[in-house]
């Protein structure tokens, strides 16, 4: 089996192909184009692997795509590629629109074109996995039920809205043209190798720095936590086993406020770093409340009991058992953090 994977650089798409290297037999096509986003150095370990192979490539442009799949001839992909962090979605929309709603769209015309000239056994296997959010929902009161994949979609960002606009052209595809697809809407994901500005990695490296720790508004935002290495496992799943045109909720039921999240940060910190900058008695005293992000969704929840029921997956880590992996891992790869956030800052 040989998966094209899109986005195989950024967080989760790294921790897929960490996953595949590591624990199938599997052959792995990264396409990625290395936004500020998208890091070699997430591979490392696997970059040796003779199952690996990294393209360079935009997933806009359809002739380079299609010049990937002609040279690859990939089983299935799994679709990860995307402009990911909402706070940038509000100041800069263009770029979502660009490679949420045109790149998948591309990707499905080359993938569609792809699959039609396959021989008939290899047609008959092919699927493409596009990978999204909950955010799609929209958002809950704290009353509501989780959601679950019947919810209607009701976006609220500029990247939630990209992202439905895409989930809605995968399930036409499949619809007006049978391409086999699978969907699934994941949580707020966290772990090691997420980009350091995100909520987790950025508490963190702030901390250290003795710098403010900003949280929005109240700190009541209520987010459905998932440790990324379960996500991998939920999404290989439902690549080999979904049905095809089916969606899945993928969360770890571990509802937690952003303030429980940056606390839980704290408390790690306060016992796992011996030298805290000066003045500190604990790492909590940092924590700032400032003003919060126009359209903040108040919560998201997702009920897991399809995924659960029909496929068997649950999320094995705990939501403290993950975070301290999570800190643990940052405090022993700060370089890594420093290293591409200096790239980035030179892309700007
Ligand atoms: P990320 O921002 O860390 O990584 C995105 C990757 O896509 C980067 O490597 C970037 O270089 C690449 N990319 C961006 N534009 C591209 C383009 N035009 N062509 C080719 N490559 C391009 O994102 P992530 O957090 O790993 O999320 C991966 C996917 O999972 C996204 O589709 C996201 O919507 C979805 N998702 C994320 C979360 C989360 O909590 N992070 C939760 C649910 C779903």
């Amino acid at each position: 089996m040989k998966i094209l994977v899109t986005g195989g650089a950024g967080f989760i798409g790294s921790a897929m192909i960490r996953y595949l290297i590591a624990q199938t037999d599997t052959e792995v096509v990264n396409v990625d184009l290395l936004t500020y986003a998208g890091n070699l150095e997430s591979l490392g370990e696997v970059s040796g692997s003779d199952r690996y192979r990294f393209e360079q490539v935009d997933i806009c442009d359809q002739s380079a795509l299609q010049a990937v799949f002609d040279a690859h001839q990939p089983d299935a992909v799994m679709h990860l590629a995307a402009e990911s962090h909402v706070d940038r979605s509000i100041d800069g929309p263009a770029a979502f629109i660009q490679t949420n709603i045109v790149g998948t769209y591309t990707l499905l015309e080359v993938a569609r074109k792809y699959w039609l000239a396959m021989p008939e056994h290899k047609r008959e296997v092919f699927r493409f996995h596009h990978i999204s959010t909950d955010e799609v929902f929209g958002d809950l009161t704290a009353t509501d039920e989780p959601f679950t994949e019947s919810t209607r979609y009701s976006p609220s960002s500029p990247y939630s809205a990209s992202k439905a606009s895409s989930d809605h052209l995968v399930r036409a595809w499949h619809r007006t043209y049978g391409l086999p697809v699978v969907v699934s809407n994941c949580s707020n994901n966290y772990g090691p190798f997420q980009f350091p500005e995100k909520l987790i990695p950025l508490m963190i490296l702030n901390a250290l720095a003795g710098k403010p720790l900003p949280v929005y508004g109240d700190g009541l935002q209520v987010r459905d936590w998932l440790f990324v290495e379960d996500h991998v496992t939920a999404l290989y799943t439902v690549l080999r086993e979904g049905e095809l045109g089916e969606t899945y909720n993928i969360g770890g039921q571990s509802e937690k406020t952003n303030l429980e999240v940056v606390n839980c940060v704290c408390r790690s910190l306060d016992e796992l770093v011996e030298n805290k900058p000066s003045g500190l008695t604990t790492f909590k005293e940092l924590i700032s409340h400032v003003t919060d992000r126009p359209g903040h969704d108040r919560r998201y929840a997702v009920n897991i009991e399809k995924i659960a029921h029909e496929l068997s997956w649950r999320p094995s880590e705990t939501f403290d058992s993950g975070m301290r992996k999570t800190v643990s891992w940052y405090l022993n790869n700060l370089d890594w953090c420093y290293r591409i956030l200096e790239k980035s800052d030179n892309t700007h």
